[in-house]
């Protein structure tokens, strides 16, 4: 913990995924709101460092670590690095992933182990690391844990089995460790539906099109919408256990 000048409580984040998509949109709407940011990311390293340098400009501080989540040591050492660097951890955003598009014909094994590692064992390491220094948080607000699912998490998806089997199991992840971890920590979810990143970048037009129609709000979604949703559930106190679900209408019933 450390204090603003304003003599303000100033917390950390740690944000996985955070090089690019909407885990780049989340930090820097942490950063606005005065937290010191954890950019984590695996491959892109530059784009990593451009947005902890968004994040310094907002006179908040930033640390960089690439480590792949799916491994429990690299998710050790990334919560152990920001803890060193930043000095405290108050809040974890679960948000690395990845996903493939295949029926489940044509699905490696490995392929549908490597998205599991990724989105459920990824969040299960970097939780179990970061939990002894979420717990031992001073200062702040509830701690907090937010895993960033996905509206195929209810649907289901013909060609990607395993991706909506690995955000369903973020879902079990997120109530198991809501009430294992309370009343310490609270742990949410939120389930994005199509939100305009680099993971939805190849789709066709006619697909584009077809997927927008059955939005009721008629567009896909903007990055910095969810990173409204991570910024309400860090801050929402009474709330634990539960799943936001933010895509235009797409899942009302
Ligand atoms: P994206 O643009 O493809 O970005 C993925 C991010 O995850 C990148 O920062 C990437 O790092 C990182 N990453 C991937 N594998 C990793 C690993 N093993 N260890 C650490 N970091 C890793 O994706 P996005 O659309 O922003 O999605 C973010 C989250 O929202 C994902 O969990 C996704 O499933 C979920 N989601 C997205 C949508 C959507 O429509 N976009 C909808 C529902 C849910 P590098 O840059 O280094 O590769």
């Amino acid at each position: 913990m450390t204090l603003g000048g304003d003599g303000r409580v100033m917390s950390t984040a740690i944000v996985t995924g955070s090089s690019r998509g909407i885990g780049r949109a989340v930090a820097l709407r942490f950063a606005r709101d005065g937290y010191d940011v954890c950019v984590n990311y695996v491959e892109s390293d530059a784009a990593a460092e451009s947005v902890a340098e968004t994040v310094r400009e907002t006179g908040q501080r930033a640390v960089v670590v690439g480590a792949d989540v799916g491994d429990f040591e690299a998710a050790t050492d990334l919560v152990e690095t920001t803890v060193e660097e930043l000095g405290d951890l108050t809040h974890l955003v679960n948000n690395a992933g990845i996903d493939q598009h295949v029926h489940t014909a044509d699905l490696d094994p490995a392929d549908f182990d490597r998205v599991m590692d990724t989105n459920v064992n990824g969040a299960f390491n970097v939780t179990k690391a970061a939990l002894p220094a979420l717990r031992d948080a001073e200062g702040s607000a509830t701690p907090s844990i937010t895993n960033v699912s996905s509206i195929l998490a209810f649907t289901g998806a013909p060609i990607e089995c395993h991706y909506a089997a690995s955000k369903a199991g973020l879902l079990g992840l997120t109530r198991s460790h809501a009430r294992d971890f309370a009343p310490e920590v609270r742990v949410n979810a939120i389930a994005p539906g199509h939100v305009e990143t680099d993971m939805t970048a190849d789709r066709t037009p006619e697909q584009e099109a077809n997927e927008r129609a059955a939005i009721p709000l008629g567009r896909f979604g903007r990055p910095s919408e969810i990173a409204e949703a991570a910024a309400y559930l860090r801050d929402a106190s009474f709330v634990t256990g539960e799943t936001l679900n933010v895509n235009g209408g797409e899942l009302m019933r």
